[in-house]
């Protein structure tokens, strides 16, 4: 049984198995199969727009050198660095208590946002097709719900994203940093492509599901140069991208340490750099908000923010209405990152 703080009241994890699959796809990826006590959690306090998030998956294949998450890990005795991209703990119960969780009286219909912890269509994902389960189940209760990701996997649920679209709020949001084959590989060995990603956000917004762009998280002396920058949002303008957003990157304890760690390795001379703007997990407020500044910008300059295609739910049944649903998928995302 695994006690963890994935939530503010800890979670209670009980271990079934643990697999491996010997292809190419999982080769190096253990699987830690878990019931879980229960799947909608609750986000305490008031600092961020949503109050419920479902997480599926514990760890993350996608690797990222930055990745926030990887601190969780550790609440389980297993490490922030190759365990949390190799050990992942699956919820193999979580559509069906999903269903039982939406079934109960105390459940109000809120939105429920995915994708704030680990990425929900990770590798794993392929194999468990837990998402497809959990889409089908929010759209027969008609249950509003977000998905941030990095995985263009999210593509194989396109029909039912569309079904789910035609009876409740449903918006989405890729994270694509960058643009730069070399940074993407060096920096997210798991992810794919960030311009398949991109094809993906045009794909949706085409197909009036709401995406919206998170260039996030920017990395000082990797991803913030202005060409580089200019292209990811230039590309999210074009794909129809309900919103550009982005953060400066921030090294929380346990991450910080990893992802030093990493620099050392893969671009010592920078080493230096961060260590002068990072004395806490945040670089200073004038740092950020200049980041911010120029995005906003780059995405003015870029012929602005398109409409979103209004296919979508004329029906009084819906428990709120898009715009709501995108405004409460973007801090999910700086949550993500
Ligand atoms: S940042 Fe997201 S996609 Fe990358 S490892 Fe973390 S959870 Fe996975």
């Amino acid at each position: 049984m695994f006690y963890t703080a994935g939530t503010m009241d800890g979670e209670r994890l009980f271990e079934l198995r643990r697999r491996t699959f010997d292809t190419p796809h999982f080769r190096g990826i253990e699987f830690i199969e878990v019931e879980a006590k229960s799947i909608i959690n609750h986000v305490p306090g008031s600092y961020l727009p949503f109050n419920w998030t479902i997480n599926p998956y514990r760890g993350c294949s996608h690797a990222c050198t930055y990745c926030f998450a990887r601190s969780t890990h550790t609440y389980m005795d297993m490490n922030a660095g190759r365990d949390f991209e190799t050990k992942i703990v699956v919820k193999v119960n979580a559509p069906q208590l999903l269903g039982k969780e939406l079934r109960a009286k105390r459940w109000k219909g809120e939105h429920i946002a995915m994708g704030t912890a680990t990425d929900p269509y990770q590798r794993a994902e392929g194999r468990y097709k837990i998402m497809q389960r959990i889409i089908a189940t929010l759209t027969s209760y008609r249950n509003p719900f977000s998905i941030l990701t990095k995985g263009t996997l999210i593509l194989r649920d396109f029909d039912l994203l569309v079904d789910a679209g035609r009876v409740t709020d449903v918006a989405t949001a890729f994270s694509i940093p960058t643009l730069n084959a070399d940074a993407w590989r060096k920096t997210e060995p798991g992810t794919p492509h960030p311009r398949k990603r991109m094809e993906a956000v045009r794909k949706l917004n085409e197909a009036g599901i709401p995406c919206g762009v998170m260039i996030a998280p920017i990395l000082p002396g990797i991803t913030d140069d202005v060409a580089g920058m200019k292209e990811v949002v230039r590309a999210a303008v074009d794909a129809g991208a309900t919103y550009v957003t982005s953060i400066l990157l921030h090294l929380r304890p346990g991450v910080k340490e990893v992802y030093m760690s990493w620099l050392g390795e893969t671009y010592p001379e920078l080493v230096p750099k961060y260590e002068s703007m990072y004395p806490s997990a945040y670089a200073s407020k004038a740092e950020q908000n200049e980041i911010s500044r120029r995005v906003a910008g780059m995405v003015n300059a870029a012929g602005g923010i398109k409409k979103p295609l209004p296919h979508r739910r004329a029906r009084s049944e819906s428990h709120g209405h898009a715009e709501r649903a995108e405004r409460r998928a973007r801090p999910e995302q700086l949550k993500l990152i």
